[in-house]
C-alpha cells in the first residue's frame, strides 16, 4: 500500500485538500494542534449557546465554491443568513441593506469543518513542530517529541506564519510564506439576558476600535436563551492591545458597542475574549497555493488568495489540483 499523504491544519482549506484528494482515490492522514477541526471558523459552546468567534458568514463569488455550498445547503451543512444590516459610522447608525447572499454553517459555523472531516484519520491536539525528508518519504515531529508517518506527500494548511516553520525543507516556499504578515482580531463574545432594543443584526463599523458586531442568535439554527452578540476589534486596535488582560477586552469593547449600538446595553450575563493572532493576511496574494511539485511538499491556506473563506477552500483545492497532477 502506498503511504497516505499527510495534511497539516484542519481548517477549510486542509479539508478542502482532503476531500479533493479522496476523491481521486488518495489516502490521508490530518493533523491539528487543536482539540477539534475549523480553525478559524471556530465556534465556542457556552453556558450561552455556541457562539462563532471567528468567520462570521462567507460569500461564495467563485462559480466552484458556489456549486460546493449549494450542495452543503442540500446536506444541511450551511443556510442563507440574511440580517437586517447596518454601518455605522462618525454620521451614526444607518441601515444598510444589500441583496448579497451570505451563508453561516448550520446551527454553527464549525459544523461545514466537522461535516467534511466525517471519518477521515486525524490527529488532534497534535502540534507538528518539524516536516522532514526520510530517504523516500516524508515524516512529521510533534511538540511531544513523536515521530509520524511515512508519508508520500505533505501539505501545509495553517496561517503563513506557521507554515513558514514548517516549510524548511523547501526555502523558496518558506520565503514566500514568511512573507505573508498576517493581522490580529480580538473577539468578544457578549450574552445579555434581556433581549437588546436595536433592529441591529449585523454592523459593519467605521472609524471605532470595533469593525463589526453580529447578533449571533439571528443566524439560523442558533438555540440561545441569551440575546448573544459577537463583536470583532479593528486589525489596529487589536494589535495596540495584543497583551492586554481579556477583561480589559471585554470591558473597553462592551463600552464601545454600547456607545455605537444606539440603545440601552446593560451588563452582559455572559462575556468572553479570544485573541486571533493570525486574523488575516494584510495583504491579499494571486499563488492559489505553493507547491514544490519534485520534494512533494505543498502549502495552502486563506493567505495564497483572499484571506477569507472562499480563498481558503480554492486554495486547498489547487494544492490538491497541482499535487495530483504531478502523481
Ligand atoms: P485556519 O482556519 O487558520 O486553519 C489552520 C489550522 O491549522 C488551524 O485549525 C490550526 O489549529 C492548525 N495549525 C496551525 N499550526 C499548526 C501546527 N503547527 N500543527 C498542527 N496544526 C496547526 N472570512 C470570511 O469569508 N468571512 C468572514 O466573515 C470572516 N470573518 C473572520 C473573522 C475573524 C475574527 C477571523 C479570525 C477570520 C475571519 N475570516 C472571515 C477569515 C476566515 O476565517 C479564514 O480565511 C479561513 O477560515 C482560513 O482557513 P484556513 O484553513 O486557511 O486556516
Ligand atoms: P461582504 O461582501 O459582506 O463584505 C465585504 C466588505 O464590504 C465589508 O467588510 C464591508 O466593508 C463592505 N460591505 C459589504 N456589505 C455592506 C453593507 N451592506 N453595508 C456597508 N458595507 C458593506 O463579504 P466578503 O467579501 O465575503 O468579506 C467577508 C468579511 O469578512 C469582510 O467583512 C471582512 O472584513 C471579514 N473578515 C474579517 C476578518 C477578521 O479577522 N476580523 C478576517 C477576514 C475577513
Amino acid at each position: 500500500m502506498t503511504a497516505p499523504i499527510a495534511i497539516i491544519g484542519t481548517g477549510i482549506a486542509g479539508l478542502s485538500a482532503a476531500q479533493a484528494l479522496i476523491a481521486a482515490g488518495q489516502n490521508v492522514e490530518l493533523f491539528d494542534k487543536s482539540r477539534g477541526s475549523g480553525g478559524r471558523m471556530a465556534s465556542k459552546r457556552t453556558d450561552a449557546g455556541s457562539v462563532d468567534l471567528g468567520a462570521q458568514y462567507f460569500t461564495a463569488r467563485d462559480r466552484r465554491f458556489a456549486e460546493v455550498v449549494q450542495q452543503w445547503r442540500d446536506r444541511g451543512w450551511v443556510a442563507e443568513w440574511s440580517p437586517s444590516l447596518y454601518n455605522a459610522s462618525e454620521g451614526g447608525l444607518l441601515p444598510s441593506p444589500d441583496e448579497q447572499i451570505r451563508w453561516v454553517g448550520t446551527p454553527r459555523m464549525s459544523a461545514i469543518t466537522r461535516a467534511l472531516l466525517g471519518a477521515l484519520p486525524v490527529n488532534f491536539a497534535c502540534r507538528i513542530t518539524e516536516v522532514f525528508r526520510g530517504e523516500r518519504h516524508w515524516g512529521l515531529q510533534d511538540a511531544e517529541g513523536l515521530s509520524h508517518g511515512p508519508f508520500s506527500h505533505v501539505i501545509i494548511a495553517t496561517p503563513a506564519p506557521q507554515a513558514a516553520a514548517l516549510l524548511a525543507a523547501a526555502p523558496k516556499l518558506a520565503g514566500a510564506a514568511a512573507s505573508v504578515a498576517m493581522d490580529p482580531t480580538w473577539a468578544v463574545a457578549l450574552g445579555f439576558s434581556e433581549t437588546l432594543d436595536t433592529q441591529v443584526e449585523g454592523c459593519f463599523i467605521q472609524d471605532n476600535p470595533l469593525d463589526w458586531v453580529a447578533r449571533n442568535r439571528s443566524k439560523p439554527g442558533r438555540e440561545s436563551s441569551l440575546d448573544t452578540w459577537v463583536l470583532h476589534a479593528t486589525s489596529n486596535w487589536s494589535r495596540q492591545h495584543l497583551d492586554s488582560p481579556k477583561e480589559a477586552v471585554i470591558e473597553q469593547l462592551h463600552g464601545a458597542f454600547a456607545e455605537m449600538i444606539g440603545c440601552a446595553v446593560p451588563a452582559p450575563t455572559f462575556s468572553l475574549a479570544h485573541r486571533w493572532l493570525y486574523a488575516r493576511p494584510s495583504q491579499a496574494h494571486q499563488w492559489g497555493a505553493l507547491a514544490d511539485a519534485d520534494l512533494g511538499l505543498y502549502a495552502c491556506g486563506d493567505w495564497c488568495l483572499s484571506g477569507r473563506v472562499e480563498g481558503a477552500w480554492l486554495s486547498g483545492q489547487e494544492a490538491a489540483r497541482r499535487l495530483l497532477e504531478h502523481l
